[in-house]
């Protein structure tokens, strides 16, 4: 039997399965009929996504957590965007 294949999320790198690596993103959430056509956007909520990391981006990621208190996000606009040093 063939070995599934996984890939990072990120980079996109073969990586192995990382089934506990759980992720906050903001995710839509849309009226579709059927087809799966967007009838209604619904904006977006914050969930917990699980991601397939390989090591390289879990330690990038690792570093943005530490700079995370420093960062200060309008989450109105996230292009508003101040890092305090
Ligand atoms: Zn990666």
């Amino acid at each position: 039997m063939k070995k599934k294949q996984y890939y990072c999320d990120y980079c996109g790198k073969e990586c192995e399965h990382t089934e506990n690596i759980m992720v906050p993103e903001m995710v839509p959430v849309n009226a579709v009929n059927k087809q799966g056509i967007v009838l209604i956007k619904g904006g977006h909520v914050l969930k917990h996504v699980q991601k397939d990391v390989c090591v390289s981006c879990q330690e990038k990621i690792n570093f943005l957590l530490k700079l995370m208190p420093r960062v200060d996000i309008n989450h109105v606009n996230p292009i508003c965007t101040k890092i305090i040093l």
